[in-house]
């Protein structure tokens, strides 16, 4: 394509980090090649030389970046490796460059990914260690308080089941994931009545849809759940955590989205910022993919973008499975609608348990969480034992939290007993604290 004189309508940056000695195995799946042949084909295409659309370095994420999200055991440098701190620099600084005004949007096309990682890490699961998009969250929320209102919009193939633990509490981030249906892929979750923790009901919103879904049904979600909701919402930045295994091509899921389907996802969701996750079609699907993300970020025609084997026509979304996305958006949508509209519990304490699986790093985690209800956004300790033999209390005080839940976390902190380790964020101080127990 002849690109001289094109020009950006939104000055796009890229952040390239394709963590070249990183690898879960020489042939798993997740490998570097993954951004090489995206990084050859953005070069070939010419995307650099159009005016408006740059290339930026990855920053590197500190301890406190981190620490403001997880609580890693036995501690950061255990679980995660110089990698991960660069992926989830590159995401910091495509957030800086937005919020600094160098461009207009920007993409992190970064690896390792991170959207199945929870808040408490005990190593790798789902090929993830620690979570970029939510590092990158608290990053502006702290350097930029005035920012409030984020949505996240994961369209992933896989259910972003770390981002949805990490935010499952907080009243102002909007977590919307539009996924292969649990029922029929890993981490087997993300349905329709996970709707976030009682204090912040219906800020988290699934999706889940059948497998073999067309451009047909993930355009019909985009433009009558996502587009409504981002309408109403009205949030201060939207991220996109742009995962690309919905693709026809992708050897690990059974979707049957195209690369210029993704464009025009990317259109109507107008992500401020988007960061790579998943898709393992290396050759056959993700430089064509982030090729369309790009120009679609960059508000250039991207008609012209089809795989090479690409044929019109060659899905078709059944009418019966069109019919299931219309009432599953309609439900969401109303779910969304009426969240305001549910009592919320304003005092005692909250219980949640659950067993987290390390499918990469064979781990299996048993966590009991005690949330204090409150006015304010509350407080929340996790006690986790996991098999590696570490044991830990993790202490949550969150932005606006009133003097008794602060006071509250405080003591949590200071009487656990019982565990190898005690930690505790404190995020209006900005302050980690960590303790042998
Ligand atoms: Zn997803
Ligand atoms: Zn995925
Ligand atoms: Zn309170």
């Amino acid at each position: 394509m002849k690109t001289g004189r094109i020009k950006a309508k939104n000055r796009t940056g890229l952040i390239f980090f394709p963590a070249y000695d990183w690898e879960i195995s020489a042939f798993h799946p997740e490998r570097k090649e993954r951004l090489l042949y995206t990084h050859d084909q953005v070069i070939e295409e010419g995307l650099l030389d159009i005016e408006g659309i740059s290339e930026f370095k990855a920053g590197i994420a500190t301890d406190k970046d981190i620490s403001r999200v997880h609580f890693c055991l036995p501690d950061i440098d255990s679980v995660i490796t110089d990698s991960h701190r660069i992926s989830a620099g590159g995401c910091i600084e495509a957030a800086r460059l937005v919020l600094e005004k160098k461009v207009d949007r920007s993409f992190a096309l970064v690896r390792p990914p991170g959207h199945h990682s929870m808040r408490v890490v005990h190593g790798c699961r789902g090929f993830c260690n620690i979570n970029m998009e939510a590092i990158m969250v608290e990053w502006i929320r702290t350097n930029y308080p005035h920012i409030k209102k984020i949505v996240i919009v994961d369209t992933d193939c896989h259910h972003g089941d770390g981002t949805q633990d990490i935010f499952w509490h907080d009243p102002d981030i909007l977590f919307i994931s539009v996924h292969q249906d649990g029922r029929t892929l890993y981490p087997w979750s993300g349905f329709p009545e996970d709707l976030g923790g009682s204090g912040a009901r219906g800020m988290t919103l699934n999706v889940p849809l059948p497998p073999g879904t067309t451009d047909d049904g993930f355009i019909y979600v985009a433009e009558n759940l996502i587009r409504p909701i981002l309408d109403e919402f009205k949030p201060d930045i939207v991220i996109n955590s742009a995962g690309q295994d919905n693709h026809y091509s992708d050897p690990i899921t059974d979707m049957q989205f195209t690369a210029g389907g993704y464009a025009r996802l990317t259109e109507i969701v107008s992500p401020d910022i988007c960061v790579l996750e998943g898709g393992y079609s290396i050759e056959m699907a993700l430089p064509y993919i982030n090729t369309g993300i790009i120009l679609s970020l960059a508000g250039v025609d991207y008609s012209y973008l089809k795989e090479p084997d690409f044929r019109p026509d060659r899905f078709k979304q059944a009418s019966v499975e069109m019919k299931y996305i219309a009432g599953l958006c309609d439900s969401m949508l109303n779910y969304w609608r009426k969240r305001q509209g549910i009592p919320l519990k304003k005092e005692g304490i909250v219980e949640r348990r659950k067993t987290v699986r390390y499918d990469t790093d064979n781990i299996v985690d048993r966590q009991a969480e005690f949330k204090k209800m409150c006015d304010c956004p509350g407080v929340f300790r996790i006690e986790t034992r996991a098999s590696t033999g570490n044991s830990a209390t993790c202490v949550h005080i969150p932005r606006g939290a009133c003097e008794s839940c602060r006071s509250q976390g405080i003591e949590w902190f200071d009487s656990a007993e019982g565990f190898d380790f005690v930690q505790m964020q404190d995020m209006d101080k900005d302050i980690f604290t960590s303790r042998k127990g």
